[in-house]
């Protein structure tokens, strides 16, 4: 099974126009293309509210007239170590970069070259700057930057700092005939300064390519029309993971002879894990007990969705409660991603408890552990002691698993997954969490204002009693030990 562990590189169908991971489609049987984005590739398709996001962004920065990605699947890949970083990828290509930047405190889209050409023919015109032919060599042949004598437009509204498209026009600058773009990058003077100098380096150009036409491929339909498309196209991918990993769980049931457990947290990973689980072992008639912790800091679709898949289950799932966060946050402080006392107290000493009444000879538990989620997590076995819990052997059926591939799945069998993927959460965990970075809060706020008030509340009088600033209730807290990597 080699090529489980070998890197998975998402690849795209251009007659199709849908994500392929594997060298053939499944709808037409001709060859995919690998699709270049930054490792290591965790991506999930865009659902309808992360695209209604963008394209408010879009048009804020650009002035878009048209929906770029209407009747289309848009994927988006999560680059890790930075606060909220995700490449879109549209018609089998990066498009831009969607953001959170921390310093201005605003969500921001870079696009790529292709992405700029295709906001300019979908109406926008803001933020472009005009250069005049004659440099045009330059710019292209020696990466050299946009200097003032080799503008010949600019828009008002650009400031100092900010993403633009660089273009070449034909005509004046009243009624172009043609633009023409060639590249993109960042300005180095505000438009006032621009009107007043007639030196100095005005654009830095980030990536620059010979000007041609955006490439459109062909419309798949509505979301759910698309995402069923996309099912089919990668069929064979998801016969063959699943195969894969029934046979896993069974052979690894047989061999370690404990009662079997399936840990749901509510989230997609261990919802896969439920559903191959099912497969494995019900139609053999095993059986196995499903726990849920609720750590009292869900939100409530999570909770919803715990109800949702024990009905279409017809399951019993056992809710393992712990209260205790607030009560204990007056003792420790708030949690870091260095100081993690929650993760112990909300989760791993009530599993603890729960394991070492219910099991005399411990467990073997099932868990939606994905080496993509972390570089810590890559060189994990996929069968393990866990070292809190004696007696509990933990494995990792989807270990291998992209986060396509379990998106794929859930898709293919039509399994209730948590309503907060559709507003655009990546995680569905804990609403307070150090590990959450800035742009995750910004959705949380977003749509529990209330309770990141309360949490907000205490972090304001933590931060009275102990001295801390503005910048620490912002964003500090989230570190113990350790200041804040810029
Ligand atoms: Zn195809």
């Amino acid at each position: 099974m080699k090529h489980f562990l070998g890197k998975i590189h998402l690849r795209w169908c251009k007659h199709c126009n849908l994500p392929v991971l594997d060298e053939k489609c499944n709808i037409c049987k001709g060859d995919t293309e690998q699709v270049k984005i930054t490792p290591p590739g965790d991506v999930r398709p865009a659902f309808p509210k992360d695209i209604e996001m963008i394209n408010n962004i879009l048009r804020e920065q650009f002035d878009i007239k048209e929906d770029i990605f209407k009747n289309k699947i848009v994927l988006l890949n999560k680059s890790p170590g930075v606060d909220f970083t995700r490449e879109i990828i549209l018609d089998g290509t990066v498009f831009a970069i969607w953001k959170y930047d921390v310093e201005k405190a605003n969500w921001s889209i870079i696009p790529t070259v292709e992405g700029a050409r295709k906001i300019v023919n979908a109406g926008g015109f803001k933020k472009i700057v005009g250069i005049r032919e004659d440099i045009v060599p330059y710019i292209l042949e020696r990466h050299a930057s946009v200097l003032r004598p080799g503008v010949a437009y600019f828009s008002q509204d650009i400031r100092r700092g900010e993403e633009v498209i660089v273009v070449v026009m034909e005509g004046d600058t009243e009624h172009f005939k043609d633009i023409q773009v060639i590249g993109v990058g960042r300005a180095r003077m505000d438009y006032r300064e621009v009107m007043e100098r007639d030196k100095g380096m005005v654009v830095k150009i980030r990536h620059a390519e010979a000007p041609r036409e955006a490439t459109y491929l062909r419309e798949t339909g509505d979301f759910n029309r698309s995402i069923e498309k996309m099912v089919l196209a990668n069929e064979h991918v998801i016969r063959r993971y699943e195969r894969e990993a029934i046979g896993f769980i069974r052979n690894t049931v047989e061999r370690i002879k404990k009662p079997v457990v399936v840990a749901y947290s509510g989230g997609k990973d261990s919802l896969t894990v439920l559903l191959l689980s099912l497969k494995a072992l019900r139609e053999r008639g095993i059986e196995f007990d499903v726990i849920f912790v609720d750590t009292g800091l869900e939100l409530p679709e999570t909770l919803e969705n715990v109800e949702e898949v024990e009905r279409k289950y017809n399951l019993k799932i056992i809710r393992i409660k712990s209260q205790e966060f607030w009560e204990k946050l007056q003792e420790y402080g708030p949690p870091g991603r260095d100081y993690r006392w929650c993760s112990k107290v909300c989760k791993m000493k009530p599993v603890e408890r729960f394991i070492s009444s219910r099991y005399r000879d411990g467990c073997l538990t099932l868990v939606g552990l994905r080496k993509y989620e972390s570089i810590n997590r890559s060189k994990k076995p996929r069968i393990w002691k866990s070292w809190h819990v004696k007696g509990q052997i933990q494995c990792a059926p989807i270990l291998h698993w992209s986060a396509m591939h379990v998106w794929l799945y859930i898709f293919k069998n039509k399994a209730p997954y948590n309503k907060l993927y559709s507003l655009g959460f990546d995680r569905v965990g804990c609403y307070i969490c150090p590990a959450m970075d800035l742009g995750e809060i910004e959705l949380l706020k977003r749509y529990y204002p209330e309770l990141w008030e309360r949490w907000e509340r205490y972090l304001r009088e933590y931060a009275k009693k102990n001295n801390l600033d503005e910048e620490w209730i912002r964003s500090g807290w989230r570190w113990r030990y350790r200041v804040k990597d810029t």
